[in-house]
């Protein structure tokens, strides 16, 4: 028998705090990121916005992790550690970020270009894959918005990266329900599936991420027991979003907003947790 993945009103409120957190630790991300600056450096700046909020990094909860962040460059697609690797022009980066506060979990990823001159063309397409890769994410919430089982919310990321060009979407790793833990029950796919998922009613979290490369989508993981990364060395985007179903409607967690300036374009309003 299942456990009952379906939280309570008081629960749904105890996700706000570690959602907006997580939020602000990647805004402080994105305000530092630029060629010259370690993936280390991003994981302390992480860290400390967390810690001064009282929260705590929940990926370092994980056994065996012990950063705030996962930082992902180029062919790395997730679960890249933070280290020495100094960030160059034109790289494209995705940093993840979780914390926990008061033992609930917020959890969140997004990706960047970072500019370079010389290679227009390289920083053009690794955009286009990022946006791809992002837009999918906001239509896979939209999904959410409506759908009466979680499977509706892969189907519409697929449809969605499929119609934008011949670009791989990862199956070996996948979204999660999200909590008292990071990862928890259900699993989302980031594409259809035979099985049509948990049913979708007031009190469902989950993390949608869609993880997208350039071209294929066979992994290995590095010698590091860590980093994923594309076995033919193309380009990979991740961008994730904790999300609840309430009984209003939903609530991007990770987005102060509660995703309202992107899903607008969706028909779909995003109801503050009551
Ligand atoms: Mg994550
Ligand atoms: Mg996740």
């Amino acid at each position: 028998m299942a456990r009952n993945i379906y939280k309570s009103p008081a629960e749904l409120r105890l996700m706000v705090e570690p959602g907006l957190v997580t939020a602000a630790s990647l805004d402080a991300v994105r305000a530092a990121i630029r060629p010259g600056i370690t993936t280390a450096e991003l994981d302390a700046i992480a860290e400390k916005v967390i810690r001064d909020a009282g929260g705590e990094p929940n990926f370092a909860l994980v056994p065996g992790y012990h950063h705030t962040v996962c930082a992902s460059v180029n062919d790395d697609v997730v679960h890249g550690i933070p280290g020495s690797r100094v960030l160059k022009a034109g790289d494209i980066v995705s940093i993840d970020s979780g914390a926990q506060v008061k033992g609930y979990n917020g959890d969140s990823a997004m990706t960047i270009v970072l500019d370079d001159t010389a290679r227009p063309e390289v920083v053009a397409a690794r955009r286009e894959l990022s946006e791809v890769t992002r837009k999918s994410l906001w239509v896979g919430i939209a999904a959410l918005a409506s759908a009466r089982y979680l499977g509706e919310v892969g189907g519409a990321i697929e449809d969605y990266v499929r119609s934008k060009g011949d670009y791989g979407i990862l199956e070996d790793y996948v979204g999660h329900g999200i909590g008292r833990s990071m990862h928890e029950e259900p699993t989302v796919f980031n594409y259809r599936t035979r099985e049509r998922g948990a049913k979708v009613k007031p009190g469902l979290c989950v993390a949608i991420e869609p993880m997208i490369t350039a071209d294929g989508l066979d992994t290995f993981v590095r010698e590091d027991d860590w980093t994923v990364a594309t076995s033919n060395g193309a380009d990979a985007a991740h961008w994730e979003h904790s999300v609840a179903v309430h009984q209003d409607g939903i609530w991007v967690l990770t987005a102060p907003d509660g995703g309202a300036s992107e899903l607008t374009a969706h028909g779909v309003v995003p109801v503050p947790i009551p």
